[in-house]
């Protein structure tokens, strides 16, 4: 296949990209580096450095590629994900979030292209009715970064049924980890996420953390998440990118785990290797108290289950920021 990865350079997409090139495909990035790292792409890839917010900076990339060889699929994972920074942001996550997901449809009806592989979230469930939830629960979200990616799964199945292409969207789960070859990795200023924050109080890189929270109806007090190794991630892609081109059909499926972790569990998980600072602190706004995926339908369309741990996925964090350390 000949795939399109838009933010390759991200920490999802260049793990998508060793994925697909440890598959044997060609694979073309755009990226705006506005997050990504020119660093973290493939060298086997071609990069452009490009938005997708801007329709004519996406047309002359796809026309240069497509004259060569049209792409059989692109995948999209250029957008914002902080959930306390969409709260702050709202305005700016539905522009970079949706409408560049409208603009990326647009070019891809215009070039013909018919399959597309969409990165979208368990925030669309908002606070789930469920102990673990289906894809066919209602979607309820309840912060902006949810919305903008519930109204930009919405969009793509209207253009999808309308100029007759493909969809695959994921609904990830909490992702963490790094490639096995510690060449890439979530390696950005201010990271927020529970996984590298508390590995890196370990490591000695903050003072301290703050658990956002114990008084949520959870096991502990604490939230509960359902945690993914990015490679077992990436790999869905892989799939999902060959179900589309051989079946000509569209799918929406959750990357989970069917089990739910708190956040005092990932910290006593670290604290297996490392003593980690913490302190008890208020909730953060915009945290539902529990999402844990059922991914059963991931397994009966694209054979899909996850091959790491959470004792895997925890190593494999303070092994990449131990590297990237110095
Ligand atoms: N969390 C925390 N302290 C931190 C970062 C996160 O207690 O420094 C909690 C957060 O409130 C949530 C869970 O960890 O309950 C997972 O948050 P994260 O930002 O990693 O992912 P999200 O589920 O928001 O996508």
């Amino acid at each position: 296949m000949k795939v399109c990865v838009i933010g390759g350079a991200g920490y999802i997409g260049s793990h998508a990209v060793y994925e697909l090139i440890r598959d044997g495909h060609e694979v073309v990035v755009i990226d705006n580096l506005s997050t990504g790292k020119k660093e973290m792409v493939h060298k086997d890839a071609k990069f452009y450095l490009g938005d997708i917010t801007i329709a004519e900076n996406l047309k002359e990339i796809f026309k240069q590629e497509c004259e060569i060889k049209p792409f059989d699929v692109v995948m999209h994972f250029a957008a914002k994900l902080i959930v306390p920074e969409s709260v702050e942001q709202p305005l700016e996550y539905y522009y970079n979030n949706v409408e560049g997901v409208r603009i990326m449809l647009s070019v891809m009806k215009d070039f013909n292209i018919k399959n597309v592989v969409f990165s979208s979230t368990a925030a669309v469930y908002g606070e789930p009715e469920k102990e673990i939830c289906e894809e066919t629960d209602r979607t309820n979200p309840i912060n902006p970064y949810g919305e903008t990616k519930l109204a930009s799964e919405k969009l793509i199945k209207w253009v999808c049924e309308r100029y007759n292409m493909n969809y695959c969207i994921f609904r990830y789960f909490n992702v963490a980890g790094a490639d096995e070859s510690l060449e890439i990795g979530l390696n950005k200023d201010n990271l927020t996420h529970i996984v590298p924050v508390t590995v890196q109080t370990a490591l000695g890189i903050r003072d301290k953390m703050i658990v956002f929270g114990n008084d949520y109806d959870t096991k502990d007090g604490t939230c509960v998440r359902d945690y993914i190794h990015v490679s077992d991630l990436a790999y869905a892609h892989v799939l999902g990118a060959k179900y589309l081109v051989n079946n000509n059909k569209s799918l929406l499926v959750n990357l989970g785990s069917n089990e739910g972790y708190s956040v005092l569990e990932i910290i006593k998980e670290v604290e297996k290797y490392y003593k980690v600072n913490y302190e008890i602190g208020e909730r953060r706004a915009g945290d539902p108290a529990k999402l844990i995926a059922s991914n059963n339908k991931a397994k009966e369309l694209l054979g899909w289950t996850p091959k790491r741990n959470l004792s895997d996925i925890i190593k494999s964090d303070i092994n990449y920021r131990i590297k990237i350390k110095d």
